[in-house]
């Protein structure tokens, strides 16, 4: 049961809508087109049910199998939002807003999980029900979050839900996935170190607070460094730094640090934010200072329960075959906020190949359209291994 043969014959209509929500990318919540489109498709496709404004602007949709005796409720998840990024393509179907762009593929996303529920509500061979879930601002601004407390999982049932990225390098047609975690927490700081700003060529009269915010810096790359196992997988990135300012001749009252910390482990995690609570305080009462510490907690770690991980793989390798199925990749420290769902139901997460394109957030960077039937495949494969009709 390789990619399946509707599917393949869906392609292109899949990817005029593909490069359709390409042209029109829209930010965080705001994806007044975007939906518009989501919803209007699935309608077209004669599910049994959308619902529109889940979590501000996320859509839910319902299709029941042939039979749904079995009980069984399984939620697909995938992304519709774009990034602030200008496109830099020259495709003839790229981005018409400048500042704005599908830089991360979720237009290749929203369009597979389409293409999947047009083949599920066409054929409904299956016994329960799939829940497709359509969610926005992935990109920051907490989308999965904000319909979590919507009652996405309550509201619908769902019992266990799964979700695709595209993975730039990996071979189209290939598949990529891992048990446990996957993607890391990934959080985000602010450090004010305050002092008496003065003459530059007069420190002595002034504490300094661009030398103070200089010393944090170092300081801060001992944790990572020293004091994380060195099996335990840590970022820690000071990212920006700025002066109130910036005046050659002026010794600031006021520097400012900007970054964000990645973990795979929560107690990593704990012991690296109060070791910078500790760092930060100590370093700069030694340089005469003081410092307001802002640790911003962003989205989990994407863990993938091991159960359903196999069903994952299962699905992939009766698609992509064995040979085209990674089971066994290193985690990625970057950041997923699927994993808000994950934290609420048992699920699993698989990478889908997008060849050799530009990397994920890259001005040149494109989804792959051949890899639509395998992504389409692998949701439809999941939906009837999960829940046989034979059963
Ligand atoms: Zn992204
Ligand atoms: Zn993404």
């Amino acid at each position: 049961m390789p990619v399946k043969n509707r599917i393949a014959d869906l392609q292109p209509e899949i990817a005029a809508w593909r490069r359709d929500f390409h042209a029109h990318p829209e930010l965080r919540f705001d994806l007044p087109r975007t939906t518009a489109r989501v919803a209007a498709l699935l309608r077209d496709f004669g599910v049994d049910e959308v619902t529109e404004g889940v979590g501000q602007s996320g859509i839910v949709a319902v299709i029941k199998g042939r039979s749904t005796a079995s009980g069984r409720v399984v939620g697909f998840r995938a992304d519709m939002d774009a990034l602030p990024i200008t496109e830099a393509t020259g495709l003839d179907y790229a981005s018409e807003t400048a500042g704005r762009m599908h830089a991360c593929g979720h237009d290749g996303h929203t369009a597979i999980l389409l293409g999947a529920a047009r083949y599920l509500a066409e054929t409904r061979n299956f016994d329960g029900t799939v829940v497709l879930v359509f969610q926005p601002a992935e990109e920051g601004g907490g989308g999965a979050r904000a319909m979590v407390k919507d009652g996405l999982m309550k509201r619908w049932n769902i019992q266990e839900i799964y979700g695709l990225h595209n993975m730039p390098t990996l071979p189209v047609g290939a598949f990529a996935i891992k048990p446990g975690p996957l993607l890391a927490a990934s959080d985000f700081f602010e450090i004010t170190v305050r002092g008496k700003g003065g003459h530059g060529a007069m420190p002595h009269m002034a504490t300094d607070t661009t030398l103070g915010a200089a010393a944090i810096v170092m300081a801060l790359q001992q944790i990572v460094a020293r004091q994380v196992p060195a099996l335990g997988a840590a970022v820690l990135s000071v990212t920006g730094i700025q002066t109130d300012t910036m005046a050659h001749n002026v010794i600031p009252d006021s520097a400012r640090l900007t970054g964000t910390a990645r973990f795979l482990d929560k107690e990593v995690q704990a012991m690296v934010v109060r070791r910078m609570e500790e760092i930060i305080a100590a370093t700069a009462s030694a340089y005469g200072c003081s410092a307001d510490f802002n640790y911003m907690h962003g989205v989990n770690v994407t863990e993938n329960a091991e159960a359903n991980t196999e069903h994952a793989i299962a699905a992939a390798r009766a698609v992509a075959g064995e040979a085209l199925v990674r089971t066994d990749i290193e985690p990625l420290m970057g950041g997923e906020d699927f994993s808000e769902m994950l934290q609420v139901r048992p699920g699993a997460f698989i990478f889908l190949g997008n060849g050799d394109s530009a990397g994920l957030h890259h001005p040149e960077y494109d989804f792959n359209d051949e890899a639509i039937p395998a992504g389409c495949s692998w949701f439809a494969t999941l939906a009837e291994q999960r829940m046989p009709l034979d059963a």
